[in-house]
């Protein structure tokens, strides 16, 4: 617990120095930011990425190889999607219903004058399709995340059945995996430093202008965030979970901290990952298949921002969307939030197509790029949130079901 006190003091001290650069010298931030606060996150953020994939592709080896019974990989498989996608469709009706309420939209208007050009989103079947690499090594060199889980699984299972015959490459995975822990626990002393400046970064590059003219996007955004976390993730740690939310708040922390300071699930997943293993007490196996599956595709936090974001520039653009138009939009969000690659600020790449879906102009997006950096930072921290409580949601009901058949039992030594 004492580096979460760390990494928050990081957080603390980051976001005034940075308020500090914004109010009274504005001019001496960039020399700052460029030699100082840029390269200490930096350093920061790719000593974590550079254990994502070996991480993914070990963990999830180790895994699968562990779930000899490939109904049950089946199972833990429809559990996680299917949690995925109800929280997902929660948080974008919380986060539209807010925006209904509080109109962010209405008193602002929109010129049309706007220098964002939309980039194509990568379609969202494609994704789909292209999860089984035809080049594992290229989707191991690329990052290509749903790839390296596609093939890390396939390897898992043949080490599974192939059992004795296959011991070696087997541990050598298991202690790969050790080695890469070890390392991201390594790496975690150095979070506090790294937390600082990042925060610094964003908070004093920050125009003022654009907080105050964008305060009302900002404010719905971020609420909407917090009644998905506080309500929606809360009901279902205690219901589905059996842990007592606040319990489970402050031992996932550290992560949220990560999180927030890197905009990056994926970036995260190593400490995400450790967190969850050793805090929650989520079983390895579980674990590692749920939470690089979910730090790839389950995002509510993006999909909050969507949501909030369709209606504002519906209401800015002063276009009424139909109830078959909202109906849309729950459904492209989810889609494309699914598309979203874990890194800093592609959610506003992948809304260009929930607005395209329902005829709106991709125009306004520039102005919400101006305050998106803070949300991102606070939406990251929301969507591995999600990832975890998912974790311990399987974790529980597949006790729950070894209780009842205590046979499997021993499958979940982890
Ligand atoms: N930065 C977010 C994440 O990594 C994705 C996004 O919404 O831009 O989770």
């Amino acid at each position: 617990m004492k580096l979460t006190v760390k990494i928050v003091a990081g957080l603390v001290l980051g976001i005034l120095v940075g308020v500090v650069f914004n109010l009274f010298a504005p001019g001496a931030f960039g020399p700052v930011d460029q030699y100082v606060l840029g390269p200490i996150g930096q350093i920061f953020l790719n000593l974590i990425k550079m254990l994502v994939v070996p991480i993914v592709f070990f963990s999830i080896v180790v895994g699968t190889a562990g779930i000899s019974d490939p109904k049950k990989l089946g199972r833990m498989g429809g559990k996680t999607v299917g949690f995925f996608l109800v929280t997902t469709t929660i948080a974008i009706s919380i986060a539209m219903a807010l925006a209904y309420l509080i109109k962010p939209g209405v008193e602002g208007s929109f010129s049309g004058q706007s220098d964002f050009k939309a980039e194509e989103a990568p379609p969202v079947m494609d994704t789909i399709l292209n999860i089984i690499p035809t080049n594992p090594v290229q989707a191991l060199t690329e990052g290509n995340m749903l790839q390296i889980i596609a093939f890390a699984i396939f390897i898992g299972f043949a080490l599974a059945v192939l059992g004795d015959k296959t011991k070696a490459l087997r541990d050598l995975m298991e202690q790969g995996n050790d080695v890469m822990m070890y390392l991201v626990k390594i790496i975690m002393e150095t979070a506090p430093y790294g937390a600082f400046a990042l925060i610094a970064s964003a908070v004093g590059g920050q125009g003022k202008e654009a907080l105050q003219s964008m305060g009302m996007y900002f404010v719905v955004v971020l609420a909407a965030l917090f009644i998905h976390a506080l309500v929606t993730y809360s009901s279902a740690i205690y219901l589905l979970g059996k842990e007592n939310p606040l319990k489970f708040y402050k031992a996932f922390s550290p992560a949220m901290a990560v999180a927030f300071s890197t905009s990056s699930s994926s970036g995260t997943l190593p400490v995400s990952m450790k967190t969850a293993q050793e805090n929650l007490k989520i079983p390895k196996q579980i674990s590692s298949f749920v939470q690089p599956l979910g730090a790839t595709i389950n995002m509510d936090g993006t999909a909050i921002m969507q949501g909030v974001a369709t209606v504002f520039i519906a209401q800015i653009t002063g276009v009424d969307l139909t109830f078959t138009q909202l109906i849309i939009v729950v459904v492209t969000a989810t889609l494309a939030s699914i598309g979203t690659a874990g890194v800093p600020g592609v959610g506003l790449i992948m809304l260009a197509m929930v607005l395209k879906q329902v005829g709106l102009p991709v125009e306004p997006i520039g102005l919400i790029l101006a305050v998106d950096r803070l949300l991102d930072m606070t939406r990251t921290a929301v969507n591995i949130t999600g990832d975890a409580a998912c974790a311990l949601y399987v974790t529980k009901s597949e006790e729950k079901r070894n209780e009842a058949a205590p046979s499997t039992a021993g499958d979940f030594k982890g």
